[in-house]
């Protein structure tokens, strides 16, 4: 088949030819479970006759208007529904057309924040080791996933990472998850102290790590004592839910969970659910203010940035969401999911942990259960897994373990959230029969 540049050269990938439901179909007629939703950002499902049509609406009458020129009715109805919703204080929203570029975006607000206040040198960004933000450089340089950093290393710009909130491998035995939270915390403040608080501009972190640990929550109390932190260094704190939000951990934003409210905070995936590529940026009052008071122009922006039909998208994706109650559905199912895999695979010797927060579960595998040792990165464990999975009909997210052991490989979760009783017994068993024929070709 044609021209397209895929991820990987020497790949054959099937067309993907229509949606129903959670699934995907390809041009033979093979039916796949979208067990990862692609990852993490199907929430809806593929035929979701609100969403579609709210689309061929705006397309009708109106596709496209310069934000520099216009704002739009869809635009500003979006704005206001996921200002009602997100936690309070949180009440600006700034488009753009995905997860990376609304990373970009609040890399960028905080140091202008900084700036219009006189705080020139604040410019320094606190992230956390196997983290993801993105690709493009700033985003990369944020992430802390070795092996995606290192073939860009003298093109990054410089950061610093502290140790994630990862209680499967950094949890002391005795020590409470309260006790544990606390401490992970305090990375933040050593840092801070170390580079000097007079220079650090924001500190970013995923609620929920997605991509990179596979459906890590944060310890209770954790993103609490991050959020005194920065209050008491005046370090903006920056929450990256672009996995984990818009519903997926069973509140609307992630950090819901936690009661923690950041300056920023970044969404994408779910908002437009893939029927429109489409990510924010929301900010408090107090950032927009220092903004506004100041040069009263955010020294940024993109051409596609709230794009009218983007924003009716999302706009009847989140719509739709809150008046079907899907969030409940993403509650129980995820219980009744995390029973399953617990039934299926608790004892697996090749399974280390099982985790995760509403319909965003992860599997971590390791090589022994006991030590923790995670598989040789050789064996690529996850892209057999990946491949065999996808073979028996069901998509999954698969990552391999970093580079430098920190983490073994796992497979994340996330499916649409109209999943129903029928969908569980087909992803663990699907699921079960992959491990299965990897795990036995391992072992010869
Ligand atoms: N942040 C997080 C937490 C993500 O998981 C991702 C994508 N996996 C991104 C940022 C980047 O989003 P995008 O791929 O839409 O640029």
């Amino acid at each position: 088949m044609g021209h397209v540049f895929p991820r990987h050269t020497k790949t054959n990938l099937p067309t993907a030819v229509s949606g129903e439901g959670c699934y995907i179909i390809d041009q033979n007629g093979k039916h796949y479970f979208d067990g990862s939703g692609g990852a993490a950002v199907s929430c809806l499902g593929h035929s979701d006759q609100t969403v579609q049509e709210a689309i061929k609406k705006q397309t009708d009458q109106l596709a496209f208007a310069h934000s520099g020129f216009f704002t739009t009715e869809p635009a500003e109805k979006l704005a206001d529904l996921l200002v009602a919703n997100a936690p309070k204080g949180i009440d600006r929203v700034y488009y753009v057309s995905g997860g990376s570029e609304a990373v970009e975006a609040a890399l960028k607000l905080a140091r202008q924040y900084h700036l219009e206040r006189g705080d020139k040198d604040r410019s320094h960004v606190i992230a956390r080791w196997q983290s993801y933000h993105g690709n493009t450089i700033g985003a990369l340089s944020a992430g802390g996933n070795k092996w995606r950093r290192e073939p860009f290393m003298p093109m990054l710009v410089p950061m610093s990472h502290i140790d994630p909130c990862y209680p499967y491998r950094d949890q002391q035995e005795g020590e409470s998850d309260e006790a544990y939270g606390v401490r992970a915390a305090n990375r933040l403040e050593e840092e801070i102290l170390k580079i000097g608080p007079e220079k650090v501009s924001a500190f970013i972190c995923e609620p929920v790590v997605g991509a990179t640990m596979g459906a890590v929550a944060a310890a209770p109390g954790y993103l609490k004592r991050i959020r005194e932190i920065c209050n008491q260094y005046g370090v903006l704190l920056i929450l990256d839910e672009v996995m984990c939000g818009m519903g997926r951990t069973g509140t609307l934003f992630a950090c819901e969970h936690d009661g923690v409210t950041p300056d920023i905070l970044c969404i994408a995936k779910g908002l437009g659910a893939g029927y429109q590529p489409i990510g924010a940026m929301l900010c408090s009052r107090k950032i927009y203010n220092a903004i506004e008071n100041g040069s009263g122009f955010f020294q940024h922006g993109h051409t596609y940035q709230g794009h009218p039909t983007a924003c009716a998208a999302g706009y009847a994706v989140i719509s739709t969401m809150l008046e079907r109650n899907l969030l409940d559905n993403v509650n129980k199912r995820s219980e009744q999911l995390m029973q399953a895999l617990t039934d299926a695979f608790g004892q697996h010797p090749f399974v280390g942990d099982i985790r995760g927060r509403g319909l965003f579960i992860a599997i971590e595998l390791v090589k022994d259960r006991e030590t923790k040792t995670p598989f040789d990165p050789k064996l690529a464990v996850h892209a057999k897994i990946k491949k065999t999975a996808f073979e028996n009909g069901l998509i999954c997210y698969p990552m391999p373990g970093t580079i430098d052991g920190k983490n073994g490989d796992h497979v994340l979760l996330a499916p649409p959230f109209i999943i129903q009783d029928e969908h569980i017994a087909e992803i663990v068993e699907k699921l079960s029969a992959s491990f299965s024929s990897v795990f036995d070709t391992l072992g010869s």
